[in-house]
């Protein structure tokens, strides 16, 4: 099969096209027909060496795409519309038996610990299948399942509710996207951080009541004054490093403080002091568990969801699609094999 293949750490060029052996499925896994797949940030890191992997390697944690054949428990069949809830769990452990697998030892993700979706197929342990609604393109399963997950169990680690605010920094990236749509269907007040004044209006059609600019130096301020001295219950930060002081200072007494990510750097001095007066929480938040994808995945089949898609470039094209990662966009980049 024709897959776009990591061969050394490196610059985008680092990925060739080329032809590789078709995977073979091992007990209990399935062979998908990739129909798009998407670039997220951590394909980046494995890129550029951050994270170690095996190589040569085949990056790609969104899957989605048709079965080849029959699953092994004979559940699904060949020609099945299928997306692939992307994390590698024992399904063993207590966690995984607790319904908690993104807290699984041996947690890995598609595209990382095995090969996953740039490539046109792809072998998945059955039980990371679900059904993708037959109205929803292509693309835009590929652009839903690491960042909804990601927001959704976010929200939930932060346990928002209905009524309470939300900020939710990285806005325009797709976590960010996902963390505003899901926080404003619970009905929460959502108010948007982001530094691309061109995506406001689409992040207010999103769900975002309010969007503020990232780096002025007032936002702390401006989120306690929209709130009448409150501040956010929620913070929810995919970022880290550059909107960390300004998050926790944006939280109101007893707030919740959910990170995602650390896309701008992992490394903060903290002022622990209002920690423990202000009663504040931190609260990690890595993938998501099998049943928050399931309720995602349902969610997706009503209607409910939808994912944004920046721009679809085929998979020959992965090195640009990198490469316009750090590049203004807003949504997903989506790779079709
Ligand atoms: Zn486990």
């Amino acid at each position: 099969m024709r897959a776009a293949v990591l061969w050394k750490p490196g610059k985008p060029d680092a990925i060739r096209i080329g032809t590789v052996a078709d995977p073979r499925p091992g007990p209990g896994e399935a062979l998908v027909r990739v129909r798009a797949t998407s670039v997220n940030r951590l394909d980046l890191w494995i890129r550029q060496g951050t994270y170690r992997v095996a190589l040569p390697h085949i990056l790609g944690a969104d899957v989605v795409g048709e079965l080849e054949q029959d699953s092994p428990s004979g559940r699904w069949r060949a020609g099945a519309r299928v997306v692939v809830y992307p994390g590698i769990f024992c399904g063993r452990c207590p966690a995984c038996r607790m319904g908690h697998e993104s807290l699984c030892p041996t947690l890995g993700i598609l595209g990382r610990e095995r090969h996953g979706g740039y490539a046109e197929m792809v072998a998945v342990p059955e039980t990371n299948i679900f059904p993708l609604p037959g109205s929803l393109p292509w693309a835009e399963g590929a652009a839903f399942p690491l960042t909804f997950l990601t927001a959704e169990h976010a929200l939930n680690r932060a346990a928002l509710r209905a009524g309470e605010t939300v900020l939710i920094f990285g806005a325009s990236g797709g976590v960010g996207c996902a963390a505003i749509s899901r926080a404003s269907r619970r009905g929460a007040r959502v108010i948007a951080v982001t530094g691309s004044p061109q995506h406001v209006p689409t992040l207010r059609v999103l769900g975002a009541e309010e969007v503020l600019m990232r780096g002025s130096s007032d936002l702390p301020d401006r989120v306690h004054a929209l709130t009448r001295g409150h501040g956010a219950d929620v913070v929810v930060d995919p970022v880290g490093k550059a909107v960390w002081s300004s998050g926790v200072k944006a939280l109101a007494r007893g707030g919740r403080y959910a990170l995602v990510g650390v896309t701008s750097g992992a490394e903060v001095e903290a002022e622990l002091r209002p920690v423990y007066t202000r009663q504040l929480s931190l609260l990690g938040g890595f993938l998501g568990d099998l049943g928050e994808f399931e309720g995602l995945v349902e969610e997706l089949a009503r209607g409910r969801i939808a994912p944004t898609v920046a721009e679809t470039r085929p998979l020959t094209e992965a090195m640009e699609a990198h490469g316009q990662l750090d590049r203004p966009h807003f949504g997903k980049i989506v790779l079709t094999p």
